[in-house]
């Protein structure tokens, strides 16, 4: 891996002294990194290393860089020269800032050692806490500290984390030894476990660490330093961490960095405390103070959901119906200077911070800040809150968002109108509603997902274990922790909705059933949860969508001031037309005709049609479909309202319009009045191998003229009913599928103007119109030259581009294309994304040669990369005028658009 990191760090050692620097120190007010340091630092220690700076109060430390660890993984998992006094020398300098020694009996230095990439990733190694402390430096912490309690309560900790992340050994050994004491002694806390009791623990740990790992607990503090570097570097590489990166595109190469910071103890009595905050709302962005803390515990608690986490504010304790005092109450004036570090940080970040902190006897230290996870409803208010505050510009708002988040915002909420039957409530952890089967482990909401089935995973807390199922999952329910726990960040991330700490809830996961007072839910069973409220109910309830209007309009305003590109949408009914309209579609860039044919009555005549064996049969049949196009159109235009409307000639093969069963065959039949033996035979006739290359598009139009001409006709009486009937002036752009050959287009385009000129003398109503189209195949896109003559404007139809590019077939290809994107042969499915290179090439060639023959040529496309961000910048890029994509990727292409203008891709200069 990492050629690049290597190469880089090469540089970086010949550019400076000669010496690579692989370790920055952070505390007492200053520090060696930056936070524009986070490709080298991760975001953790550039973070670190900036509050420093700032002269926040941040226990002091230094990062190891992401460079060691590409140099770990291309040099056999070895470390370079010189890290080893680099990392003495840096923990010489803490020893001196914090007044103690590593390893020393009387007073000792213990850290943590936590990983950090350049973006954070659940399914790395997470944090080893209390490292140095051994079987002699515990007694100097006890003394030191005052209390033996705490001291082998640490040690405790330390041998449960480093023997679990460090050393392999299973998390529910541990477990059973602590509760089998407790049990013991009849104690329900781990907290009144007396010093003796916690040595007995000790000594059992131990013991379980030697028969699991056949070697003693290490003693050596310096020894456990460097296996926990080492257990950070190697979490780099685990299945968890693979897949997580794979699922968010991370460069492998990026690596890791390790932080080793001197410890401070939330835990070390009623004056210390630790939580995790967020400078606003991360659900809805409201400009308050949020987050949770607990009192005398560790940063792990907050986060683990052991315990129920108390409010910052009295105002978050209010809103979440809390009996717990908020920190407010209980630490004032910590409180307050916590505040002011917020201020601090959201006025030098201009963002919402995600902080954790600890509050060691009576004193403040921030051990972490970051940007932090929200909402796409929250990214909204907050983007647009700072420009009214003037810390951010409009530009910056608008890039502030993730225009594939917006999704968020179109999603289903609970029908108010619907019966519903609450069952338990938990935390508003991600909004949007959902309802699905009810399932226990990620592995089985994978697999049921993959089978097409709406799943709610269900568990009593979430890890990064269960990150694929989450995934998976429409809907995420736990039983434990707050709104910071694993499930509820994750989520949001994610954007599925999910409630958290629904502790009423009693989960079985050996009966996989969950049960609450007399209601027993069983796996597979329908439920229902709103991530807004934090209800979960019985059964599935039906969903609504939402208003879009206040913050999300306010920044589709913005992004609509700056965008070149036009944004249209795919729309063949009536409420998708609609739909597309409210989420601000400027127009239809393709209707499907076909879709309209399949409808209820119409496919008998529609195969009546397809079936007859001469021209004055398919026209009697054509003639009864003619009404109901030409009513299909009227509403269309009605709905659009003057704005341009692509509608595409048919395209299907007529194989897809085929007869199936005896009881359809039959149908036609009698409809056509003909035997059924002959429908049989026609249709076995009209059977294609490769349907997708066969007897479809333009060749549809060319075998069989009175299909398009019947719909070019539907067309033109349509725009002049409108016309007559609402006096609106629809201008319909009519495009010919499947170009392969420039004369396919001059014969179509001369048909349809024939059509357009008998419609004009029969109805008195002249319509504008233009006839275009679809460059579908590679011969279309070299030839686009010779085809632009007769067309006046193109729109890239990449679905069949890409299928015919790549050779690839549009519906078979998913089932091996990931294990290409798994072995990085593809960096991403270009069915999804365009492919910039091939594909992408052939695009410009076709705009090139084009618009060189005729230069007002119209160019869009209406491939489904239409509406993804990546695709639609590369459309700007390449000077496209237009972008079409589904009613619901609309907003996102609007931003995404915005977006692309912002980052200097332009439109209209090929
Ligand atoms: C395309 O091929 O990109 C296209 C929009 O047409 P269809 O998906 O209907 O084949
Ligand atoms: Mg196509």
């Amino acid at each position: 891996m990492a050629q690049t990191n290597v190469a880089k760090a090469k540089k970086t050692a010949s550019a400076s002294s000669g010496k690579t620097q692989w370790v920055y120190r952070f505390g007492a007010g200053k520090a060696e990194g930056r936070a524009d340091m986070r490709n080298l630092l991760g975001g953790k220690g550039a973070n670190l290393a900036e509050m420093s700076s700032l002269g926040l109060p941040v226990p002091p430390g230094f990062t190891i860089t992401t460079e060691v660890c590409t140099y770990y993984y291309t040099n056999g998992q070895s470390y370079p020269a010189g890290l080893e006094q680099d990392v003495e020398a840096a923990l010489a300098t803490v020893e001196e800032t914090v007044g103690a020694r590593f390893g020393d009996d009387a007073n000792p230095l213990l850290v943590s050692v936590r990983s950090g990439a350049r973006v954070s990733m659940p399914g790395m190694m997470d944090t080893v806490l209390n490292l140095g402390l051994n079987d002699s430096t515990v007694e100097g912490l006890a003394r030191h500290s005052g209390d033996a309690r705490f001291a082998y309560d640490s040690y405790r900790r330390f041998i449960q984390m480093f023997g679990n992340v460090v050393l392999g050994v299973d998390h529910h050994h541990f477990e059973e030894i602590l509760e089998l004491e407790k049990e013991e002694r009849g104690l329900s806390l781990d907290t009144e476990l007396t010093p003796e009791a916690l040595q007995k623990v000790i000594a059992a740990y131990k013991a379980k660490v030697q028969a699991e790992t056949g070697k003693p607990f290490p003693q050596d503090p310096k020894a456990q330093l460097w296996a926990a570097i080492g257990a950070v570097f190697g979490s780099w590489q685990t299945q968890r961490a693979i897949t997580y990166r794979r699922l968010h595109s991370i460069p492998e190469d990026w690596g890791t960095a390790v932080n080793v910071q001197a410890m401070v103890f939330g835990n070390m009595g009623e004056d210390c405390a630790t939580g995790v905050a967020f400078t606003r709302n991360p659900s809805n962005g409201e400009n308050a103070f949020y987050g949770e803390y607990l009192v005398n515990a560790q940063g792990e608690d907050v986060v683990a959901g052991i315990r129920t986490p108390q409010h910052l504010t009295v105002a978050g304790k209010k809103a979440n119906r809390s009996s717990l005092p908020a920190m407010e109450e209980v630490m004032p004036k910590l409180f307050a200077e916590l505040d002011q570090v917020r201020h601090k940080l959201e006025a030098h970040y201009r963002d919402m911070q995600d902080i954790e902190f600890t509050v060691q006897r009576g004193k403040l230290y921030m051990l972490q800040t970051r940007s932090g996870k929200r909402t796409a409803a929250a990214a909204l208010k907050i983007a647009v809150d700072m420009v009214k505050e003037g810390v951010i510009d409009r530009d910056e708002a608008i890039r502030r968002i993730d225009p594939a988040s917006l999704d968020q915002l179109l999603h289903p909420m609970l029908d108010p109108k619907a019966p519903r039957k609450v069952i338990a409530r938990g935390l508003p952890a991600s909004p949007g509603a959902a309802g699905g089967h009810a399932v226990f482990t990620a592995d089985e909401a994978e697999d049921r997902a993959s089978k097409g089935e709406k799943v709610i995973l269900v568990r009593t807390e979430t890890s990064p274990e269960d990150i694929h199922g989450m995934h998976a999952a429409v809907g995420i329910l736990t039983t434990r922790g707050g709104m910071t726990s694993h499930a509820a960040v994750v989520a949001r991330g994610m954007g599925r909705p999910c409630v958290s700490g629904a502790g009423d809830l009693r989960i079985d996961a050996h009966a996989r059933t969950m049960k609450v007072r007399d209601v027993l839910v069983r796996d597979g069973d329908l439920i229902t949860i709103d991530g807004g409220t934090g209800e979960v109910m019985l059964g599935e309830v039906p969903t609504i969508q939402p208003e879009l209007s206040g913050d999300f309009a306010t920044l589709m305003g913005w992004a609509d001031a700056l965008r070149k590109l036009k944004v249209r949408t795919n729309a063949e009914t009536p409420l998708d037309a609609r739909t597309a309209r409210r989420f601000g579609a400027e127009g239809i860039g393709l209707c499907r005709t076909e879709h309209m044919f399949f409808d209820g009555n119409r496919i008998v005549a529609m195969r009546e049609m397809i079936l007859a064996d001469d021209e004055a049969g398919r026209r009697k049949a054509l003639a009864r479909i003619l009404p109901m196009q030409r009513a299909d159109f009227v509403e269309l235009f009605q709905i659009m309202k003057g704005l341009p409307v692509t509608i595409r000639l048919l395209d299907p093969p007529l194989h897809e319009f085929l007869p199936h069963t005896d009881a359809e065959m039959a149908e036609v039949a009698a409809a056509a009045g003909i035997e059924l033996d002959t429908v049989r035979h026609r249709a076995a006739m009209m059977k294609e191998a490769n349907p997708m290359l066969g007897h479809r598009g333009c060749r549809l139009g060319i075998t069989f003229p009175e299909i398009y001409e019947m719909q070019a006709r539907a067309i033109f009486e349509a725009a002049a009913q409108v016309k007559k009937e609402s006096g609106e002036t629809a201008e319909p752009e009519i495009m010919i599928p499947l170009v392969a050959l420039p004369k396919e287009l001059e014969v179509l385009k001369e048909m349809v103007d024939r059509v357009a000129a008998e419609v004009a003398k029969a109805s008195g109503v002249a319509t504008t119109y233009s006839v275009g189209t679809m460059i579908e195949l590679p011969r279309a896109a070299l030839l686009a030259g010779e085809i632009a003559k007769a067309a006046e404007f193109f729109s890239f139809g990449t679905n069949d581009l890409t299928q015919t590019t790549y050779g690839l077939s549009r519906d078979d290809a998913a089932r091996f294309l990931q294990a290409y994107e798994r072995k990085g042969l593809l960096p991403q499915d270009p069915f999804v994304t365009l492919d910039p290179q091939g594909v992408g090439e052939l695009v410009r060639i076709a705009s090139e040669r084009g618009r060189k023959t005729r230069p007002n040529l119209k160019l869009g496309i209406c491939g489904e990369h239409g509406g993804d961000p990546a695709s639609i910048r590369f459309c700007a890029e390449v000077g496209l005028d237009y972008v079409s994509c589904s009613p619901y990727r609309v907003p996102i292409a609007r931003l995404a658009a915005a977006q692309a203008a912002l980052s200097g891709a332009t439109t209209r200069d090929v």
